[in-house]
């Protein structure tokens, strides 16, 4: 079966075309600035060249339509008409406490997802917006929601629970849910199968390190505890969002800068992290590893704050699930930054790694990078959330 993967924001819509027997991306793209002045749309066939379109999208199903319009182009399309797609699989941030699997999508489940806008308010009308488009310029084809917060669900309370009055929980459903979830469930599950080992008899961190970055313990195949809150803020340092912090700086800012609380919010999501850490040097660790190699003070600053806090999540971790097995590096950050997965794994000496500096530096395999005598396997796992999203649709449809 073909499945079309969307992924859409408020502004933007990510897409893959998947044949789900070959697990292949048979086409690939993204419409930029939709709904605002030069919207674009940037198609890649596998194999063909990559183009680039400036043309009209007042909304998201324009550029739906735009999109299935080139999967079925005559010269450069992959299929030859829609009905080649068997199935729809949207990724959807927020599922709350209501979805701790992926659903095919129906009238209860998009009152259920609208229900959980409140809790990601930048997210969920966005993906919910993409969802009736595609439901518009194809009525019969089945869809499926996979939820960033699903496989975290099975979190047990003292993980969940923040140390606040508990009516916050009853009446708002304030707790951690964690994001990333798709990546850290194929992420820890691909680990067990490279090793030739039972997922279920694995304890496992996996690392997620890219723009926006989370650590998850995955416990005999269930997370019990990840470090992304009731929203994406919360744990890692990240490239523009600050992560833990003590929440009176809130208030000392507030009173220091005469800034709003929303003011202090597009701070601590858009301007901290590596980027506020690094006087704005970037928020890419490519730019960041430049200036650490070059002896910059900035650089080495922020790499080995962001380093520290990564050293120490998995160090709590490991105390959450009374010790270790496998700890991979995936994402943006974790599969290509060598630097980074050496300074974090410099911290780890009491869990018997060490480094095999030759893996270290391969790139784009499932690898293990630790040698072959650690008492704890390192590796390195690309992640593929989009392949993950394909694989739920079809196992549902
Ligand atoms: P997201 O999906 O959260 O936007 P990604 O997982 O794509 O993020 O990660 C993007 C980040 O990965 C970039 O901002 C950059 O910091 C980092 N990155 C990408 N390639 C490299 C590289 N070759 N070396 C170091 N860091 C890299």
């Amino acid at each position: 079966m073909k499945v079309l993967v969307i992924n859409c924001g408020s502004s933007s819509l990510k897409f893959q075309l998947i044949d789900s027997e070959s697990e292949q991306c048979l086409a690939k793209g993204l419409c930029e600035r939709i709904g605002i002045e030069g919207s674009m749309i940037t198609y890649s066939p596998e194999g063909g060249e990559k183009e680039k379109t400036e043309t009209p999208m007042p909304d998201h199903t324009e550029a739906i339509r735009l999109v299935l319009e080139a999967l079925t182009n005559p010269k450069t399309g992959v299929v030859k008409s829609l009905d080649e797609i068997g199935a729809v699989g949207h990724r959807v941030v927020h599922g709350g406490e209501k979805f701790a699997e992926s659903v095919v999508i129906d009238e209860n489940v998009m009152k259920a997802v609208e229900e959980c806008n409140d809790l990601a308010p930048l997210h969920n009308p966005a993906n919910l917006i993409g969802i009736n488009a595609c439901k518009k310029l194809m009525p019969t084809t089945p869809m499926v929601a996979v939820f960033d917060t699903a496989f975290h669900q099975t979190m047990p309370e003292e993980a969940y629970m923040y140390g606040l009055p508990y009516e916050y929980y009853q009446k708002y459903k304030i707790r951690r849910y964690g994001f990333h979830g798709t990546s850290h469930s194929y992420v820890s599950k691909r680990a067990a199968e490279v090793l030739g080992k039972k997922y279920e008899d694995l304890k496992i961190i996996v690392c997620h390190l890219g723009n926006g970055a989370s650590i998850s313990a995955v416990k005999n195949g269930k997370c019990i505890d990840t470090s992304m809150g009731l929203t994406p803020l919360e744990g890692l340092i990240m490239g523009t969002r600050s992560g833990d912090i003590d929440p009176a700086i809130i208030e000392f800012i507030a009173h220091k800068e005469g800034k709003s609380i929303d003011e202090i919010m597009s701070v601590l999501n858009k301007k901290s992290g590596v980027l506020g850490l690094s006087e704005n040097l970037s928020s890419d660790f490519r730019d960041l590893e430049e200036a650490y190699n070059k002896g910059d003070a900035k650089g080495i600053r922020t790499i080995k704050t962001f380093c520290y806090r990564v050293a120490k999540y998995i160090g709590a971790y490991v105390a959450a699930m009374n010790g270790v097995d496998v700890i991979c590096f995936t994402a943006g950050v974790g599969e290509n930054a060598a630097l980074v997965r050496t300074s974090v794994c410099e911290y780890l000496g009491y869990l018997g790694i060490t480094l095999d500096q030759d893996a270290n530096h391969k790139r784009g395999e499932d690898i293990a990078i630790s040698t072959p005598d650690s008492k704890t396997t390192v590796m390195v796992i690309p992640t593929n959330e989009e392949l993950a999203i394909a694989r739920e649709t079809v196992r549902l449809v």
